[in-house]
């Protein structure tokens, strides 16, 4: 979801994305020869219709085939997007792109673990700056220990991620490529891509 600013504001699901589209919330943006051209609902409808999407890019009625909207302008949405990211524990792998911190090696979700790089036993927070992504293994190993007496070293420091590395890294191949004009780092204020 973009704001009114056409700021990176939030993720939905298709659901959400296409029950604002279609209350006429928000409008559907779609990139076309380095132009965006925005679409209400039954603009988006005739779209589909006149330009059918790939299978991968399409939901499917018994009567009807709707392109996927990738990015939404929201119509009244002028907050300024939230800068912090949530600390939770996918964001966390997020920010270390599923690598393990302590064996550098990349891992599914489920042979992850967080582990507190200075132990809680004496201090360590819950926090972007003490929580680390580690393997099962790698996590066992160290224990309740700092990395030093466990003989372990850290991949990189521990920090709070900037949001829009995160929402990159949350994004499939094609949606980033919609996206990746949105999450460049532009001076406030600056909106080269319009007009
Ligand atoms: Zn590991």
């Amino acid at each position: 979801m973009l704001n009114r600013l056409w700021q990176p504001v939030n993720i939905v699901g298709l659901l959400r994305a296409m029950s604002l589209l279609f209350r006429g919330r928000a409008a559907a943006v779609h990139a076309d020869d380095g132009h965006h051209r925005l679409f209400s609902a039954a603009e988006w409808v005739d779209f589909s219709t006149r330009q059918p999407p790939p299978a991968a890019e399409s939901v499917r009625s018994p009567c009807i085939v709707l392109r996927v909207p990738r990015v939404l302008l929201l119509n009244s949405y002028d907050r300024v997007p939230r800068r912090e990211i949530r600390f939770s524990r996918r964001n966390v792998y997020l920010r270390d792109a599923h690598t393990c911190q302590y064996c550098g090696r990349v891992f599914r979700e489920e042979e992850l673990n967080l582990d507190h790089v200075v132990p809680r036993d004496v201090g360590g927070k819950t926090n972007w700056e003490n929580i680390v992504t580690a393997c099962v293994r790698c996590n066992s190993r160290k224990a309740n220990r700092l990395p030093e007496p466990a003989g372990m070293t850290l991949c990189r420091a521990p920090a709070r991620p900037k949001w829009r590395l995160v929402v990159a890294s949350s994004l499939s191949p094609n949606e980033l490529e919609a996206w990746k004009e949105f999450l460049e780092v532009t001076p406030a204020g600056q909106l080269p891509w319009r007009n």
